[in-house]
């Protein structure tokens, strides 16, 4: 039995100060600031030495940071990096999401690990559809999520079988695999590890949460962005106001 499954984004690993004491004597940090928040300015202000903050405009870390978003001084947003681990995706998702090249990734691999009952994810506009189906050799109609559940579950059934054929003619598991997933859609779920700097993630966000995006990748991209948001909310406050801004479109 295969189950439809929904997106999770664990934060596994954010940038922390190894011991804020290391700014003593140089710069006063911001109590309000994240630790993230304060390494990258921290770095920014090491490039003019301005540690002791003479632009009232720009003293505390919020502003500071939203003006280093302002002047496009994207290189001091790389000096901190969050760490996700992403569940309950398609492979749709992950094909998108890796062609980031400044993201990390690793990957669940479709080689090694058996996928007779895996995961399926529907894409939000089939969540929605409220129609029915006729499908091939069936006298009755089914609903979409039932119409769904059939396609997965027919999939995995001829992927196991694949499996076990393959392995009778004497490959080994991990070639029976690699060759049977050829049958498994899209929809199949995938779990992936991504790490990146906060500005990989900024141009990501900025590129995944617009409009023109797949409606999947638009929705996970939420949940890291929500993640991200406890990381540096200085670095992502604006691309939240970006995103509301378009009032669910
Ligand atoms: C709505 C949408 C539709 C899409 N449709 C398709 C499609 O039909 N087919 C398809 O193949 N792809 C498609 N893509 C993927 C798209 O082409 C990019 O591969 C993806 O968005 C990653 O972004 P990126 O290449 O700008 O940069 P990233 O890899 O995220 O890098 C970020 C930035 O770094 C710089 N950079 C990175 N690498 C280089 C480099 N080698 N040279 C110079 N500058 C570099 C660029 O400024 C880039 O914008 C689509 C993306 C979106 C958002």
């Amino acid at each position: 039995m295969t189950s439809i499954v929904k997106p999770e984004v664990k934060t596994l690993a954010y940038t922390k100060l190894a011991d804020p004491r290391e700014f003593d004597g140089m710069m006063e940090r911001d109590m309000e600031a994240t630790d993230a928040e304060s390494l990258l300015e921290f770095a920014g202000r090491s490039c003019y030495q301005s540690f002791h903050k003479p632009n009232p405009a720009t003293r505390s870390c919020k502003d500071y940071l939203a003006n280093i978003i302002k002047q496009a001084h994207g290189s001091v947003l790389e000096h901190a990096t969050a760490s996700f681990y992403i569940t309950g995706v398609s492979r749709s998702f992950t094909h998108e999401l890796v062609r980031h090249r400044h993201l990390s990734f690793s990957q669940l691999s479709q080689r090694f690990v058996d996928e007779s009952d895996t995961g399926f994810v529907v894409p939000p506009a089939l969540r929605e559809l409220d129609a029915v189906f006729s499908p091939i050799r069936f006298y009755e109609t089914m609903t979409t999520k039932e119409t769904l559940q059939w396609l997965a579950e027919g999939c995995t059934l001829n992927y196991s079988w694949f499996v076990e054929a393959l392995e009778d003619e004497g490959l080994t598991r991990k070639q029976a695999r690699e060759a049977a997933r050829a049958v498994l859609p899209n929809m199949v779920e995938t779990r992936i590890v991504v790490s990146g700097n906060l500005r990989a993630w900024r141009e990501y966000l900025l590129r995944r949460l617009d409009p023109s995006a797949d409606a999947e990748i638009r929705e996970v991209s939420v949940l890291i962005l929500e993640e991200l948001m406890k990381v540096a909310p200085a670095v992502f406050q604006d691309v939240e106001d970006w995103y509301n801004s378009l009032g669910g479109k």
